[in-house]
């Protein structure tokens, strides 16, 4: 069946019409193909306020990045983005300006807009007031997501740890161009726990660098290569020998070597080890992204079905990275695992991939702190409803309800989980380990 509804809720009667009668329709979201640019932000509305310790340092990071910085509007004037610096509220009273400074603002938030409110991160506050005040900011930033969906637009916080300060610029980068235009309603924690003094880069952000992705042939891990390859990395492109073909269809569009091999083999860290040390020296970027389903209740899934996704998903993902993490993944390199919004909410007739992507979530979390001397960061990215071949697949009323129920109210594409991917493998992303950054639009399954 063809997709009707999407068709029309591109239709601008029907979404009008629709709008009066309650049924919100989703907006148009703005995507460029263009790689990251330092002036990501030129001919950007950006309004600064707040009353912490970041404003200086984030209206600098912002000019760098080319923004219109104001600090009032007139009164129907529209703003392409709303920052906070809230770092340092610590009683009522200063909750209550951020609500003054949202009250008369928000509503001018233009289509595609963008929230970022800095918060301080809640369990490192010496006293309850702070702890509580800092966490209402994610109540509030949650909903404000939920209100400016409507247009396309945006809301995160960012909770900043301490001394974690200069570590912001490549997330403010990140969260105000349309690189993040498929993340909403999402809790970025920034910390100095990594060990790294490298230059934040906003052009060209994997220059020089050599990343490996699994399952690169189609899907997700195709527009991941083909996104990393575009910020200037190296790329390696794993698949199984079935898709030889493909992954050399691959090559030729993007320069990136080719290797096949089915990664639950017994040596498959061994092999993968040889080739990046044979053919580059070592490895910056792994992307754990091959990953399969093995749909079927719990009574009725045999234990082989159990046992390949899990192999795929998890098993092979830690015996891999273990391997790398010997003399092949070098320092301040960057280990990403993709997970999913079913290893945090679970799904119907998916224990056995749940639980794969649920361990993931361990893998990253304990990891992290294993290897952040050596200045590499582990993180986990979990997609919600994106538009490919696996969604494809869904009968059309659960796939209709998958998209919608969203502060966006639509699917993403396999282009913002790959964006978020660079953003992650980037230097600008070294105050981020250990946590998943969820792609789905604000999807309300496991929020
Ligand atoms: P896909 O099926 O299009 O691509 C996965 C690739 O992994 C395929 O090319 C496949 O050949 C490869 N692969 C599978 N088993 C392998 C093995 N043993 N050895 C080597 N390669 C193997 O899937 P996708 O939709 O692009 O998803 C990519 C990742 O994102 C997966 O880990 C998936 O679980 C996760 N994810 C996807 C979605 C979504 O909506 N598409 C949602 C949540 C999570």
């Amino acid at each position: 069946m063809s997709d009707l509804w999407l068709e029309l809720s591109k239709n601008q009667h029907f979404s009008k019409t629709f709008g009066k009668m309650g049924i919100p329709f989703p907006k148009d979201l703005k995507r460029s193909s263009e790689g990251w640019k330092s002036d990501c932000l030129k001919d950007k509305k950006v309004m600064v306020f707040g009353t912490g310790a970041l404003l200086e340092d984030l209206n600098s990071t912002l000019k760098e990045l080319s923004a219109n910085l104001i600090s009032d509007r007139a009164e129907k004037e529209k703003v392409d983005a709303l920052v906070y610096d809230a770092t340092s509220i610590a009683t009522d009273k200063d909750l209550r300006v951020v609500y003054d400074f949202f009250h008369k603002n928000i509503k001018a938030i233009a289509d595609n807009g963008r929230v970022i409110l800095l918060g301080s991160i809640p369990n490192e506050q010496e006293d309850i007031m702070k702890a509580s005040l800092a966490q209402a900011l994610e109540g509030l930033m949650r909903s404000i997501a939920k209100e400016v969906g409507r247009k396309g637009a945006t809301a995160q916080l960012v909770q900043v740890g301490v001394s974690a300060g200069n570590r912001l610029p490549g997330v403010v980068q990140f969260l105000l161009s349309d690189k993040s235009a498929f993340i909403s309603g999402q809790v970025l924690k920034v910390t100095n726990e990594v060990e790294s003094s490298n230059p934040c880069k906003f052009e060209k952000v994997l220059d020089g660098k050599v990343a490996l992705v699994t399952g690169a042939a189609r899907g997700i891990g195709r527009e991941t290569a083909k996104t990393l390859a575009s910020e200037g990395a190296q790329l390696v492109c794993l698949d199984l020998e079935n898709d030889r073909a493909l992954l050399e269809e691959l090559s030729e569009e993007i320069g990136c070597k080719v290797l096949t091999m089915d990664i639950t083999t017994e040596n498959a860290g061994e092999e993968i080890e040889k080739y990046l040390m044979d053919n580059f020296g070592g490895v910056d970027i792994v992307v754990h992204n091959a990953g399969i389903t093995r749909d079927k209740t719990l009574g009725n899934m045999s234990e082989k079905l159990w046992d390949q996704a899990l192999s795929v998903n998890l098993y092979a993902v830690i015996n891999i990275t273990e391997k790398l993490l010997e003399k092949c993944l070098r320092d301040n390199g960057r280990l990403i695992c993709l997970s999913s919004i079913s290893g945090i909410a679970g799904n119907f007739g998916q224990t056995n991939y749940s639980a794969s992507k649920a361990g993931l979530i361990g893998f990253v979390r304990h990891l992290s702190k294993e290897v952040a001397k050596r200045g590499i960061t582990v993180n986990g990215i979990a997609p919600g409803f994106i538009e490919t071949r696996l969604t494809a697949a869904i009968p059309v009323f659960s796939r209709q309800a998958g998209r919608r129920l969203s502060n966006l109210f639509q699917g993403g594409t396999p282009r913002d989980i790959a964006n978020a991917i660079t953003f992650l493998s980037s230097e600008g992303a070294y105050g981020i380990t250990g946590g998943v950054l969820r792609v789905c639009g604000g999807s309300f399954i496991g929020a």
